[in-house]
């Protein structure tokens, strides 16, 4: 496994294993610094979304980065309030403007807003069809609202972005998406911070030579999950790209995965109206 690790989608594209968050980077020079370290840093995926309210500084940095733009992975969102066929459309269009890059690899509806999902749905097939979009998804499906947009799906989404860590192990709705051959995305996979002085993450990341948050993220590419970890500061940028040279034993996966609690830092997908 090396920098460049990634995962087949079910369109046969491949996605980066490792991507930079951007939720809570301040739009404007925080956004634009922040993406520029993780590109010069071998990241070669950036996730957005058109709520973060940073998508035009996101592509700013990618366009000035040199690295080619076929080679960077960049995901965004729509927002709920853009939700149904017509205004997700429109909210397609002025993502694309934002960010200003040509096309975008994968767009997502942010979350499943109840008599809405569906029909927006729609429209990211139509744009997928278009050919503006390489690839399509869904974030924070839980398996309910999965089972009900499948049942007048015409394309299975080919990501689905949820919050993952060992402290929220959602085994059950892994095991439905890799049933249905949907790739998991872990968000907020350092758990905001939360978790990262828990004795007993030290000690396990103590034992590998790993910090805490390195220790977490590996966890994720060993259930062959998409890791997102957001950071503004450049030395962290480069920690947690630096999750590729050790493996995590099967005893030491389960102990981490043993430490679920059902801790969340977002929304309940379960719960929201
Ligand atoms: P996260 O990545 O779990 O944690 C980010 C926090 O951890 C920040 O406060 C960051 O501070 C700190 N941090 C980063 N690296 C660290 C390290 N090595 N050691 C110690 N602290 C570290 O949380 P997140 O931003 O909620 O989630 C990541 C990304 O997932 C988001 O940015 C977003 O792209 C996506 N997301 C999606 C959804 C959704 O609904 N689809 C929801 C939430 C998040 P500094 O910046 O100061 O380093």
């Amino acid at each position: 496994m090396d920098t460049n690790y990634n995962i087949r989608m079910n369109n046969g594209l491949d996605i980066p294993a490792l991507g930079l968050g951007t939720y809570l980077t301040d739009p404007g020079d925080e956004t634009y610094k922040a993406v520029r370290a993780a590109l010069d840093h071998e990241y070669r995926h950036i996730d957005t979304a058109s709520i973060y309210e940073n998508e035009s500084d996101v592509g700013r940095a990618i366009k000035d980065s040199g690295v080619p733009r076929e080679n960077i992975f960049v995901t965004t969102k729509l927002w709920n309030t853009d939700q149904g066929y017509d205004k997700a459309l429109l909210a397609f269009d002025k993502s694309m403007k934002e960010l200003d890059i040509d096309y975008i690899d994968l767009f997502m509806i942010h979350w499943p807003v109840a008599k809405m999902r569906n029909e927006s749905w729609k429209a990211l097939e139509k744009i997928y069809r278009d050919g503006k979009v390489k690839a399509i998804g869904v974030s924070n499906f839980m398996v309910k609202h999965l089972e009900n947009l499948l049942e007048d799906a015409s394309i299975v989404p080919a990501v689905n972005q949820i919050e993952f860590t060992p402290y929220l192990y959602q085994k059950e709705l892994l095991d439905y998406c890799r049933e249905k051959d949907i790739v998991v995305e872990a968000y907020s996979p350092l758990t905001r911070g939360f978790k990262l002085e828990d004795p007993r993450l030290v000690g396990l990341a103590m034992k590998y030579g790993k910090t805490p948050a390195q220790l977490l993220l590996r966890w994720i590419l060993q259930h062959d999950m998409v890791a997102l970890p957001k950071s503004t500061r450049v030395d962290r940028i480069k920690e947690n790209a630096d999750i590729y040279e050790f493996y995590i034993s099967s005893g030491d996966m389960k102990i981490l995965s043993s430490f679920n609690e059902g801790f969340r830092v977002a929304w309940n997908p379960s719960t929201i109206p």
